[in-house]
């Protein structure tokens, strides 16, 4: 319900919004109620046991919209990955490697209709955990999570049409670890596929945001999959390490930042394990002055601010033709004025929770490095809810393209504005990145989007629209946004061994 008040904001005042002619207009507040049978202390699920941590140690996850405390979560050390592993080498000689195809879909389609079945309650600790509004966990993140166990379940027993003629093989027990963003659907993401070509998995959320993976257990347990299979270790970079160095992982398919990934890259090197990396990104938004230009400020609006900007292949940097530049940031800001920040859980709410104090300092600083470095900079002037990591929707103008916050992923809701005259102007400044991960167009003319999709070094471009994503179209990266591809066909190939 909407009121109008004559009322300016204040720091103090949560649901309100700056509309058209400076209105400010009061939301009520819309809270989502679902229960999401949060317990007090987690366990590692291992060989199809819940157990505690042979460390015995335990951190705690943190609701990033509140700063408090939601649930203990185990550390697994070096025993608990020992024993995980020696679970999924059993899990695969005595059950994943001996059942068909067919079965194997069997138990992905169960999967996914239980994960349907409690959707809105794995939501609600989704943005509990993470920060992400509950609109987005629960139109995004759940249903395209489902989603990747029903596609995968259909490949699992066509494998051969996945790749005609060949000799394959699954890998058997690949480790796997995944950022916090989007932490189930990652989740999905590397265990669909890896089960549906007969691999058997040891996994490792992030440290921030284990709830859902290990609320993924009881939905395993559910399924009655076989002990073994999938074994999930919380736990923190060392964690991470420990898998990505156990002689029982005969792959590693990893999914973070490019330091990281870096580091593992060279970990591997010469150990004879398989090795995927999904890195970071500094995705360029084209926009050309015959782009219907309404449609695109909403797609630079949603290619940006979707989940706080905690996306890889966010759009950050917008490349805008000079002729409509003006007009275009005009409405931007205009659009962004109407944004509304704040708790997660409400349900009109665009922008939730910055996932944790850290991310929200690192947003701090590159934002200061670019009006160090002479942008200029654009907030929304709506209020923050006083206690939680928020921040305001951020645009800078003048950016140039030696700019930290050009170059840098800031990985938050921070868009950095460009501007070009001709078309090879705009590929020669989308292209001058280390990533490769994603890029987007809007134009009117089919023959610029296809020129343009073949000059653009990225992974995935999006035409006319962004951020669109199905479980059938493959993604990932070139250059330092990494190798291998999720998603598709191609996200199979990437689980098995080829002779
Ligand atoms: P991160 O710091 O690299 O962490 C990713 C995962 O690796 C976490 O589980 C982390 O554990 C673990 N880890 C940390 N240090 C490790 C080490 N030395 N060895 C093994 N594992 C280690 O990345 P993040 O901050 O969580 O995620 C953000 C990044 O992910 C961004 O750069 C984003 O672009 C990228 N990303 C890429 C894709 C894609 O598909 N290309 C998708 C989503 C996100 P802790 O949580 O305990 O640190
Ligand atoms: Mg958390």
């Amino acid at each position: 319900m909407l009121a109008k008040s004559k009322a300016k904001p204040s720091s103090t005042r949560r649901n309100t919004v700056e509309l058209l002619f400076g209105d400010l207009w009061e939301f009520d507040p819309a809270p989502e109620l679902a229960d999401p049978k949060l317990k007090e202390s987690y366990a590692l699920f291992i060989d199809g046991q819940f157990a505690a941590p042979r460390s015995r140690k335990y951190f705690d996850s943190i609701n990033p919209g509140t700063e408090k405390a939601l649930a203990s979560i185990p550390m697994a050390g070096k025993a608990d990955i020992d024993a995980a592993f020696q679970a999924a080498d059993s899990g695969y000689r005595k059950y994943w490697s001996k059942m068909s195809g067919n079965d194997r879909g069997k138990y992905l389609y169960r999967i996914g209709r239980l994960l349907q079945d409690r959707s809105r309650e794995f939501a609600v600790a989704e943005s509990m955990d993470g920060g992400k509004p509950i609109k987005e966990s629960r139109d995004f993140d759940l249903p395209m999570a489902a989603a990747h166990f029903f596609y995968y379940a259909g490949w699992a027993d066509k494998l051969e049409y996945a790749l005609p003629g060949a000799n394959f093989k699954p890998y058997g027990p690949v480790g796997q670890i995944i950022p916090w963003n989007f932490p189930l659907l990652m989740l999905a993401w590397k265990i669909a596929p890896a089960l549906a070509t007969g691999n058997t998995v040891v996994i490792k959320p992030a440290e921030t945001t284990s709830i859902t993976a290990l609320k993924f257990a009881e939905i395993l347990q559910e399924a009655d999959l076989p002990s073994g299979v999938v074994n999930i270790v919380s736990g923190a970079g060392n964690t991470g390490q420990l898998i990505v160095n156990h002689s029982g992982a005969n792959k590693i398919a990893f999914t973070g930042s490019t330091e990281v990934g870096k580091a593992i890259l060279r970990a591997t090197a010469g150990s004879g394990k398989g090795l995927t990396l999904e890195l970071g990104g500094k995705a360029a938004n084209v926009v050309f002055d015959d782009a219907p230009i309404d449609q695109a400020v909403e797609g630079v609006i949603n290619g940006i601010f979707f989940n706080q900007g905690h996306v890889c292949c966010a759009g950050s940097r917008l490349l805008i033709q000079e002729s409509i530049a003006k007009v275009f940031v005009r409405k931007l800001k205009h659009r962004i004025a109407s944004l509304r920040v704040g708790d997660p859980l409400d349900k009109n709410t665009d922008i939730g929770a910055i996932n944790s104090r850290e991310q929200l300092q690192k947003i701090e600083r590159l934002v200061e490095a670019g009006v160090h470095e002479g942008a200029a900079l654009f907030q929304s002037s709506c209020s923050l809810p006083r206690r939680g990591w928020y921040y305001r929707p951020s645009i800078f103008e003048g950016v140039t393209q030696s700019h930290r916050i050009a170059q840098e992923e800031i990985f938050g809701p921070v868009l950095s504005i460009l501007t070009f005259r001709t078309i090879s102007e705009a590929i020669e400044k989308a292209n001058n990145t280390a990533y490769g991960l994603s890029a987007g167009v809007w134009t009117d003319k089919g023959s610029k989007i296809l020129k343009m999709s073949a000059a653009l070094k990225a992974g995935v471009v999006w035409a006319n629209t962004y951020n669109k994503f199905d479980p059938s179209s493959p993604f990932g990266g070139y250059k330092e946004s990494g190798f291998g591809r999720e998603g598709g066909k191609q996200g199979i190939c990437d689980y098995l061994k080829v002779s």
